[in-house]
């Protein structure tokens, strides 16, 4: 066995080979792959083989399309078989959600280059004779994708790799991996000890037994996942010797199964609910091509109902069921990034379609790992989205929970109801008495909106309960309160939170966002460390707010923070509550070394209460002694003021574009504080709003978030960033790709559009855009109605010669295209009058 490799891949299930593979094409052919077994000896070996592109995520998308295009390529230049049968993939709808998903997902598809076919059911029937189309409204295809061979796939991939000079150890097993002082990775197996500049993690189910072995957490539990084989059918043998094609891959979304040809009969795969989580704490040291005991009755309604589509599959005898595991995480998407709190240690892990995704997966972190950056934005699939609170308890309540919702409807507005409560502020009681309904956002609990108890009516539309295995959404009240019935159309949570807005505008509103990611850096180095990393200027006078990005070598925006010094020499960094993991483990990662910066991690210590709207001066200024008169306390600055008998740092900064004040507090006082200013805003006509409130009126200032316009994948210019990156202050990572963008010109640019001629949907990102004569120029990164200029609006990237003001342009929302043009930005109050007011 080597000694020393440039890189260590352990795991020899497509994903790891997939990694070699790449790691080896992009020059770093003395890397290795260590695996326990055989190759495929984990879930590879029993998964159908599906190639499914259809996803709604943009990350994870890009990588399935990837995939789909290499396997060929790879087929091609080992001359190994790879068993791809390119047959095509049919989904199938039998709601208007299910159609209106399809729709959304179809721009997705658009905007990186998937092709979408749009089926009627007489066109499915026509490819698919054995189906019974009653029931069906349609179906989308891709002619590209099918099923491919696991094992094939991975044999070529390990041929792949070795041709390029990587070396694959099987019957190898990793025991113990350990870093040294110098950052050398030290990889014990049992059969001798191999070092490594860097590791990545291709585990597979035992990806938490992995993660201990470096003392961290890898959000990864299995979930068992059966398909049955049947015997060969007389018409599907009679359709092979006649020469036909076979039928494709074929979804019943709504019922929750995907089927395909399989030898003559046919493979029945179902997605239910009740499926265990397995593995809990990884697998035994024998696992080595292991099912489990099969379980039909868990899927018999699934059953039941392929008797009922295609009835040839109730004809033929179960030739075998397969029974295996599945590896998952709380969102079903797969955990591919750097490993938080380890320098040089990555994951590919948790990769639930993993047959699909290895392609993408391999390649993208070959680039991060030897370019230093991914080249698509991976922030769906970083393993820095969930944090600490995502335990083995967590994650067996949120596995189960993704798994069976492989096949619901997946709409944008959604929060599911496992594993939630786990983080609430001390005022959430507060606000769930006054109608809040909440979402989940790392674990916390945010108030989305608040539903009003009186004055509503169920239409009878939002009422229907459809009778369909998965997607069942109505809107009985809860707690004799409205529901929500989610839609990709504006859905009846739309009027409330237009009042929500209406309030924040004419009076004024609170909302809690204590879930901000909030850190404190210190030690006599600190201000000079900010000002290396960022490409804002760190602000001179102490009480300065500046808002400060950090990007990547090429440019582009990997985290956004606001910086305010709260104390001399100490400043305090928010940043979103999502990315706390993500943005402070780049902070950790780029500490000095001699001890001169200091970080402390303060999230869970202080909350914040955002007070916004024209009346939240008067509001404040009965609470404290500090004078908020504009003249001595300006935009865009915060000091520490009282509240009664309690203290905030107040931050004159908000997201929504009105007067405001961000309460700062220590957490237990946070219930002191609300109920103060409840009282006194009483005479001002306070309200509570809701963070889809928030993220409406800040559309209307063209603000700009991660992972939308701000991206890895654009250049910060391009994201319109001119006034927060300052060239001329000295070096920071990113300051060479910007001026180079700015002296070779921009590929994208950021603009505002009005949408016109919309009835009941708004944009909501990720849908394409087309100039006048059709032709793709861009995508929306968001869009909301904008009710304070009574119009809707979309943010998006686009070709820089359509990004001028007036330039015409049209949107395609659920499959219809609408008028719409640039427009200028920050159409509610672009000087900001509200703001400095
Ligand atoms: C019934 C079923 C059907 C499926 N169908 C599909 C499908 O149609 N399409 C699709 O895309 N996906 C499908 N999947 C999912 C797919 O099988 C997995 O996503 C994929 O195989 C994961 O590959 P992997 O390389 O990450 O993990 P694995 O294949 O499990 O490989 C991990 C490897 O790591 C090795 N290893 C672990 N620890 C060590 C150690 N300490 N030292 C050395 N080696 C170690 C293991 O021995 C194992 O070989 C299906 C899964 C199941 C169960």
């Amino acid at each position: 066995m080597k000694k020393h490799a440039r890189a260590v891949v352990i795991g020899g299930g497509v994903v790891g080979v997939s990694t070699l593979y790449h790691l080896a094409k992009k020059g770093w052919d003395d890397s290795v792959l260590i695996e326990r077994m055989e190759l495929t000896s984990g879930s590879t070996w029993h998964a159908a083989g599906l190639l499914p592109l259809f996803n709604l995520s943009y990350s994870v998308g890009q990588i399935h399309k990837y995939s789909v295009k290499f396997y060929h390529e790879l087929q091609e230049e080992t001359g190994m078989d790879v068993g791809f049968s390119v047959v095509s993939n049919i989904r199938m709808a039998q709601t208007q959600d299910r159609w209106d998903e399809y729709m959304y997902y179809a721009g997705i598809a658009e905007t990186i280059g998937i092709k979408v076919k749009i089926l009627t059911p007489d066109q499915v029937k026509a490819i698919w004779p054995l189906c019974n189309t009653d029931g069906v409204i349609g179906a989308i295809q891709h002619e590209d994708d099918g099923y491919i061979q696991p094992a094939a796939l991975t044999q070529a991939l390990a041929k792949g790799a070795r041709n390029r000079g990587a070396t694959i150890y099987r019957n190898t097993c990793v025991t113990a991996i350990e870093q040294d002082d110098d950052g050398l990775w030290h990889v014990m197996t049992d059969k001798g000890e191999i070092t490594a500049e860097h590791v990545i993690s291709c585990t597979g189910n035992f990806a938490r037994k992995t993660g201990e072995m470096v003392g961290i957490n890898v959000p990864v539990i299995p979930v068992q996942h059966q398909f049955i084989v049947t015997e060969p059918h007389p018409d599907i043998v009679a359709r092979q010797k006649q020469g036909l094609p076979e039928m494709g891959v074929l979804r019943d979304a709504d019922s929750a199964w995907y089927m395909r040809e399989e030898n003559g009969g046919l493979i029945l795969g179902p997605y239910e609910p009740g499926a265990p989580c397995c593995y809990v704490d990884g697998p035994s040291s024998e696992s080595e091509y292991e099912l489990f005991q099969e379980d039909l009755e868990r899927i018999e309604p699934h059953i039941e109902s392929a008797f009922v589509r295609v009835p040839a599959f109730g004809e033929v005898g179960i030739k075998k069921v397969y029974n295996g595991a599945i590896a998952y995480s709380p969102d079903g998407n797969p955990i591919i990034g750097p490993a938080p709190g380890l320098k040089n240690f990555w994951l590919s892990e948790g990769h639930s379609f993993g047959i699909t995704a290895a392609g993408g997966a391999g390649w993208q972190i070959a680039e991060w790992i030897v370019e230093g950056e991914p080249t698509i934005d991976m922030m769906g699939v970083d393993p820095r989205r969930y944090g600490p609170y995502a335990t083995k308890g967590y994650l067996i309540e949120k596995n189960e929970e993704a798994y069976r919702n492989v096949f619901t409807v997946h709409f944008p507005e959604e929060e599911r109801g496992a594993a939630r409560g786990l983080k609430t502020t001390p005022s959430y009681s507060r606000q769930k008495a006054l109608g809040g309904v909440f979402g989940s956002v790392y674990g916390w609990e945010r108030a989305n909106w608040f539903a009003p108890s009186e004055n509503y009516e169920i239409s009878a539309e939002d009422s229907v309960v459809p009778d369909v295995i998965a997607g069942h959404n109505h809107s009985d009240p809860v707690d004799g309160r409205i529901k929500e019935r989610y839609r990709f159309t504006r859905s009846n949570a739309f009027e409330h939170i237009g009042n929500e807005i209406k309030n924040v505008t004419e009076n004024v509103g609170l909302l809690d966002m204590s879930a901000f990611a909030k850190i404190e850096v210190s030690g006599p180095g600190a201000r000079d460390w900010l000002e290396s990393l960022f490409a804002n200027k760190i602000p001179k006078n102490r009480g300065r707010i500046a808002l400060c990005h950090m990007l990547t070598k090429f440019g582009g925006v990997r985290a956004e923070f606001t910086v305010y010094e709260w104390k001399p020499g100490s400043f305090y960094l928010v940043s979103a509550g999502a990315f706390e993991a993500h943005d402070h483990d780049y902070l950790f990662k780029a500490l000095p070394g001699d001890g001169s910066v200091i970080l402390q991690p303060i999230t869970q210590k202080y909350g914040v209460l955002v007070l916004a709207g024209p009346k939240s001066r008067d509001l404040l200024q009965k609470l404290t002694y500090t004078d908020l008169s504009n003249g001595n306390f300006k935009w865009l600055s915060g000091r520490e003021i009282n509240v009664g008998a309690a203290t905030a740092h107040a931050l004159r900064v908000n997201f929504v574009g009105e007067l405001g004040f961000e309460l700062h507090h220590p957490i237990e006082t946070q219930n002191a504080i609300y109920d103060m200013v409840m009282a006194a805003g009483e005479e001002f006509g306070i309200k509570p709003f809701g963070i889809r409130a928030m993220s409406s009126m800040s559309i209307e200032k063209s603000y700009r978030l991660i992972p939308r316009e701000l991206s890895i994948e654009y250049n910060a210019l391009e994201s319109g960033l001119d006034r927060f990156v300052h060239v001329d202050k000295g070096e920071f990572p990113g300051r060479d790709a910007v001026i180079k963008a700015k002296k070779d010109g921009l590929k994208w640019n950021f603009v505002t559009m009005q949408v016109d001629g919309v009835e009941n949907y708004d944009p909501r990102g990720s849908e394409a855009i087309y100039d006048d004569n059709g032709n793709l120029v861009g995508r929306a990164t968001n869009g909301t109605y904008g009710w304070r200029i009574g119009k809707t609006l979309a943010l998006g990237m686009v070709k820089p010669e359509f990004s001028t003001e007036g330039q015409k342009l049209q949107i395609k929302m659920l499959g219809k295209l609408f008028k719409a043009k640039v427009i200028g930005e920050s159409p509610f109050d672009p000087q900001n009058e509200r703001l400095r007011g």
